[in-house]
């Protein structure tokens, strides 16, 4: 006969990750108003139309080496002697290149019409009383160091497609093309507020004068770091007392002007706090147990138009479910088509012999001889494993791990930023 302990017929089945980003994802509009911006000022910003380029890069079959362009049909034999007839130098044109003469060429200078090949200063050596003769020491293939007219980006390409978030080399690539402004998506406003009477300002109280009960608010500074990296525009609203009335104002105004309200803490099940009933009141609100760990706890909802998320109060819970839940999220309401997370297989070089009914983001390091080592201490509370380690390894549910065991891991730089 099956058994059915009391405690699982009576909580409801933890919900998987993917499940959970799943919905949340169905649950955004992206914002669609735009804004043009000086590619200069694009960096991390996700682009609202494909870029299409109007020319071609390069423009000119050109020399990638500071050398001599000739007709390769001259050099049949290494030593062939060639009459040095023009000297062309990056940003200047040449003369069509006549048999049985060779034109001093610079890196990035157009080639001359009829050259076929450069052959680099290094193979040649400069004879006559003149100084106007070049002795070709190899025999070049036709084509040799020549960087060939479009062959980085042709006529009519889209060389930057809508809804890819902007880097460095993209920036670069739409300059090249021309494109002295992009347009963009608007940042999202985002309203974050932590809730607990237990949290403490930095530089309101000092550690030694810490009443008894009371932490420091550390969810606040890496969640605001969190949101502005993501190009969200970031009304912090501090903490809100643990009363229903301030909750609901909080929340009431927050909702007006902003695409979302970011929350810590307080969604436990079961808890005395007053988001969810404040939520409620005056919208909507689905509170979720996710399969993870750190994590669990994780609450969407509506307010108006605005998206209310509730993250969990422990440090690592909330880092960690930011990463894995918010930061997809926000940037597809930037519309961002591509957010999924994506891990690398890498070795693991420690033993783990807890298997978990949830999956597992376990803080992990690098380490010299290419695999991973574990931080000490997983504890949800302790965001000191978040700062030693340099990614997460997602750990499948119900999975051991032995040292030389094949794992997914996750840098925290991919996903940081
Ligand atoms: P909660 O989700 O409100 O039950 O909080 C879970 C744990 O996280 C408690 O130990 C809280 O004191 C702690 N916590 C909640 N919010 C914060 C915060 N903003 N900074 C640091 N710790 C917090
Ligand atoms: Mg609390």
């Amino acid at each position: 006969m099956r058994e059915i302990s009391m405690n699982a017929a009576h909580k409801p089945p933890l919900l998987p990750l993917d499940a959970a980003l799943g919905q949340l994802l169905v649950a955004v509009i992206s914002l669609n108003e735009t804004q043009a911006l000086p590619t200069m000022e694009a960096d991390g910003r996700v682009l609202a139309q494909d870029v299409v380029s109007t020319l071609q890069v390069p423009a000119h079959d050109n020399s990638s080496m500071d050398g001599y362009a000739m007709r390769s049909a001259d050099v049949q034999s290494p030593g062939a002697l060639l009459q040095v007839a023009q000297r062309i130098p990056a940003g200047s044109v040449g003369t069509p290149l006549l048999p049985g003469t060779a034109a001093r060429i610079f890196t990035g200078a157009p080639v001359p019409p009829g050259a076929d090949a450069i052959v680099m200063q290094e193979d040649c050596s400069v004879e006559g009383l003149a100084q106007d003769q070049v002795r070709v020491q190899a025999v070049p293939p036709v084509g040799q160091w020549i960087r060939r007219a479009g062959e980085d980006v042709t006529h009519g390409a889209v060389v930057l497609a809508r809804g890819l978030r902007l880097g460095p080399a993209h920036l670069g690539l739409a300059a090249s093309i021309g494109m002295a402004t992009l347009n963009v998506v608007r940042r999202p406003r985002v309203a974050l507020f932590s809730t607990g009477d237990e949290l403490v300002m930095p530089g309101t109280c000092a550690p030694q004068d810490m009443p008894p009960g009371a932490i420091y608010n550390s969810n606040r500074f890496f969640l605001n770091a969190l949101l502005r990296r993501l190009g969200a525009d970031v009304t912090d609203l501090g903490i809100v007392p643990d009363q229903r009335d301030a909750t609901i104002t909080a929340l009431r105004e927050a909702a007006a002007t902003h695409d979302v309200i970011l929350t810590s803490g307080g969604v436990s099940v079961g808890e005395e706090d007053h988001i969810k009933p404040a939520v409620q009141a005056l919208g909507q609100l689905d509170l979720w147990q996710i399969a993870i760990k750190p994590g669990k706890p994780f609450a969407h909802g509506r307010i108006g138009a605005a998206h209310f998320i509730g993250l969990p109060g422990n440090p690592v819970s909330s880092f960690v479910t930011f990463l894995l839940l918010v930061r997809p999220f926000l940037l597809r309401l930037q519309g961002q088509t591509d957010v999924a997370i994506k891990t690398v297989a890498a070795r693991a070089d420690f033993t783990w012999a807890r298997a978990d009914k949830r999956r597992e983001f376990l803080r992990v390091r690098r380490n010299e001889a290419g695999g991973l080592d574990l931080f000490p201490n997983q504890s949800s509370g302790v965001l000191t494993s978040a700062v030693w380690g340099d990614g997460l390894l997602d750990n499948p549910s119900g999975r051991t791990i032995a040292p030389g065991d094949t794992v997914q891991f996750v840098s925290f730089a991919e996903i940081l930023s």
